[in-house]
């Protein structure tokens, strides 16, 4: 029998009780995906995964990346969630629940304030009849391409008391905050915004998330844990451990095409670089 997939919310509500977070590992291919889970399983953590439109595609649809994810479940010992990331509508987040995922983020923020909060309730009702969490986002997060000033940057940054008032009236389990990281790679150093994480987390007992993950600095992101973050998010990071333990390898004089040859640096390289980040996270409890 297929292990089923689990909801989020009370992995996370536990972690932000016992200050740890989780990595939220992007999930766009089992074997990679494997290679990551047996690092949870070795630290006896539960394996999150996000996945995207674009990673929904590449297994060809949303049955398939639950197959995927029921499969990895059925080789680990450890909880396995896998969380729809950044789903724009009610249709496609119906369609994720209705193939079988137990964790959905509603992202309205590009709305305004009455139309997030409407979209994100909508969901909220829908996913919970089904018993599935629901993360919802506030604030605008800048995208690596954009380049903003400071003053731009901070205005685009969740409100602490919007976001109290985002949660009680969306009934949302997770909130994703704006707080100065960045999707994508970073062309700038960033700024994240302790101080208005801090306001936010006095005023909503939810646990909260960061996302843009890749490449911000590990000594504020573990700062941010001490104050509610509960789910980092890593994709970047990911595909560029594999693009550069493919590219490396090619270069060896002695190498000769296979797929053992092209990948084994990969699988390696991704499991090393899980472990460190799911230490960092989890330090309070590890
Ligand atoms: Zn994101």
């Amino acid at each position: 029998m297929a292990k089923e997939l689990k909801a989020l919310k009370e992995y996370l509500e536990d972690a932000r009780k016992r200050k740890y977070a989780l990595g939220g590992f992007c999930f766009w291919n089992y074997a990679y995906g494997m290679s990551i889970a047996q690092v949870a399983q070795k630290l006896n953590l539960p394996m999150l995964y996000i996945i995207g439109d674009a990673e929904v595609k590449f297994f060809g649809g949303e049955k398939n990346a639950v197959a995927a994810a029921r499969t990895v479940a059925e080789n680990v010992d450890v909880p396995v969630i896998l969380h729809a990331d950044h789903f724009r509508d009610f249709e496609s987040i119906k369609r994720a629940i209705d193939a079988g995922f137990r964790s959905v983020m509603i992202d309205a923020s590009s709305y305004p304030f009455e139309e997030n909060v409407e979209r994100t309730a909508a969901v909220v009702e829908y996913a919970h009849r089904a018993g599935v969490s629901v993360e919802g986002e506030l604030g605008r997060i800048a995208g690596c391409e954009q380049k903003l000033s400071v003053d731009e940057a901070e205005a685009m940054q969740t409100d602490p008391d919007e976001a109290a008032m985002f949660v009680e009236q969306t009934g949302v389990d997770i909130l994703a905050l704006s707080i100065g990281t960045v999707h994508g790679e970073y062309r700038f150093p960033p700024h994240i915004n302790i101080p208005r994480l801090q306001k936010i987390s006095s005023r909503v007992q939810i646990p909260l998330v960061m996302h843009g993950g890749s490449g911000t600095p590990e000594d504020k992101v573990a700062e941010a844990v001490q104050y509610g973050i509960t789910k980092l998010n890593l994709a970047t990071d990911l595909v560029k451990i594999v693009g550069k333990a493919t590219a490396d390898v090619q270069q060896q004089e002695q190498f000769r095409y296979s797929v053992a040859n092209l990948y084994a640096k990969a699988y390696e390289d991704l499991a090393k670089y899980a472990e460190h980040k799911m230490r960092l996270l989890a330090d309070n409890i590890l």
